[in-house]
């Protein structure tokens, strides 16, 4: 070996003392009691937290309280026996090719039949090649953060807007904007405003992502009349809209509004899911992608997964192919409407005159506001001595600063229990106001 090759490959080889002396150094800067692998941690990681709605989910789980906490879907109207059949048939048809890795992409099978789908959800001209299928739409806006977002660059979202995005989003170090909306969603004046301060501070602003049905978690739903000016002025802008349509179906009247994909195949990277038209548990959402971005989108969430669940994708082809899915759609509809009905009921008959609260057309949730100045996030604990857990507003915003608002999910509990919940809060929130 040469000299300077020696010298190379030495300093490539540290000696078990000089890794010890650099491991000592770099943990000697972190707090005392943490574990020195600590100082291993990407500053990406250090973004990651644990989000408020994961501690709130834990504190729900105890006997005795009504959770008003969690937006799981309901369940229980799936036909269980058919699906355990359907199950064991896959294996039995496809055998081992049920259980292989298979294409990044997805089937084409299922991307064909999700086209249907989006054609149900107001999107006529998808193509299963720019589909991409993904572990749940959270998956896909992890790719979607990935494919655009360098540290720094923006992504702005309507405040206040769903966690798993703004978690997601800030792991990639990405600056996250709030562009604030009313009881009709974003407001086209306010964003064109925002860009332009942004653009003067010379921030590169990459995405505006938005769940313009039934918003988790305000219930929102994006005025038919904004949909377009939104998606031109983003246009103008050069930025790219990620549309996150997982509750578009669960519309209660079975009125679709356009998505803002409808007509803007060019601008908006669309995302969908089964997690609430079937089964969150099998995780398969997708990407409707624009032609000329496909190719990096789907490289990137192979890079990720390999490939999405084999199984679990013919397990929902054959759902499709066999299943009334649209009926069990206007099941889920039924059903959660009048969930929301008894909510809004229960809200108008015991809370005080200054709360007020959205009232969905579709979706999961109910946003309650209380007066200014009252923070909701104390409120938790009270509200778990008096029986009733809610999600505080301060995590549905990027600052999580003290927040007047709280998220209330009707989509998992009945009627009564939704009531006995309401009954439960209304004195907390009261004797919060009257201070
Ligand atoms: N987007 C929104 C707005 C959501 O509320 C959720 C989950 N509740 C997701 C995405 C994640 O959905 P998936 O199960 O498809 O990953």
């Amino acid at each position: 070996m040469n000299t300077s090759a020696s010298d190379a490959y030495a300093a490539e080889t540290l000696s078990e003392e000089a890794v010890d002396a650099l491991t000592r150094a770099s943990a000697s800067t972190l707090p005392p009691g943490a574990h020195r692998h600590e100082a291993l941690l990407s500053a990406r990681a250090a973004n990651i937290k644990q989000s408020a709605v994961r501690d709130v989910f834990e504190i729900s789980m105890q006997p005795g309280l009504v959770s008003l906490a969690g937006g799981n879907p309901y369940l229980q109207s799936l036909p269980l026996d058919r699906l355990a059949a359907s199950a064991s048939a896959i294996i039995a048809t496809h055998g081992l090719e049920a259980l292989q890795y298979g294409g990044g992409q997805g089937t084409l099978e299922l991307r064909t039949q999700i086209c249907q789908v989006m054609a149900a959800e107001g999107i006529l001209d998808a193509d299963p090649e720019n589909v991409v299928i993904t572990a749940g739409s959270q998956s896909a806006q992890d790719v979607a953060a990935k494919v655009f977002c360098d540290p720094g660059d923006v992504i702005l979202i309507e405040d206040p807007t769903y966690v798993g995005a703004l978690n997601t989003f800030e792991a990639y170090e990405v600056d996250v904007q709030p562009v604030i909306g009313d009881e009709h969603g974003i407001v086209p004046a306010l964003l064109r405003e925002r860009i332009a301060a942004l653009q003067a501070e010379g921030k590169r602003i990459k995405l505006l992502y938005t769940i313009p049905n039934f918003n988790n978690p305000s219930g929102v739903m994006l005025a038919r009349e904004r949909r377009q000016e939104i998606v031109d002025i983003c246009r103008k802008a050069n930025i790219l809209v990620l549309e996150d349509n997982p509750y578009g179906l669960l519309k209660f009247d079975g009125v679709l509004p356009e998505p803002l994909r409808a007509a803007n195949a060019e601008d908006v990277l669309y995302l969908g899911s089964f997690s609430k038209i079937f089964a969150p548990g099998l995780r398969i959402g997708w990407a409707l992608v624009p032609a000329h971005l496909k190719q990096r989108f789907y490289l990137a969430s192979e890079a990720v997964t390999l490939c999405p669940p084999t199984f679990n994708q013919m397990l929902v082809s054959d759902y499709l192919n066999n299943y009334d899915w649209q009926g069990q759609v206007s099941t889920y509809r039924a059903l959660y409407q009048e969930r929301c009905t008894a909510l809004l009921q229960a809200l108008a008959e015991f809370m005080p005159d200054t709360v007020s609260w959205t009232k969905p057309e579709g979706g999961f949730f109910v946003w309650l506001s209380l007066p200014e100045g009252i923070d909701t996030y104390p409120l938790l604990h009270k509200g778990i001595d008096a029986g009733v857990v809610f999600v505080p507003g301060a995590a549905f915003s990027p600052q999580q600063g003290p927040s007047n608002k709280l998220r209330l999910a009707f989509s998992a509990v009945p009627p009564e229990t939704l009531r006995e919940g309401v009954k439960r809060l209304a004195p907390v929130l009261a004797e919060a106001i009257a201070g």
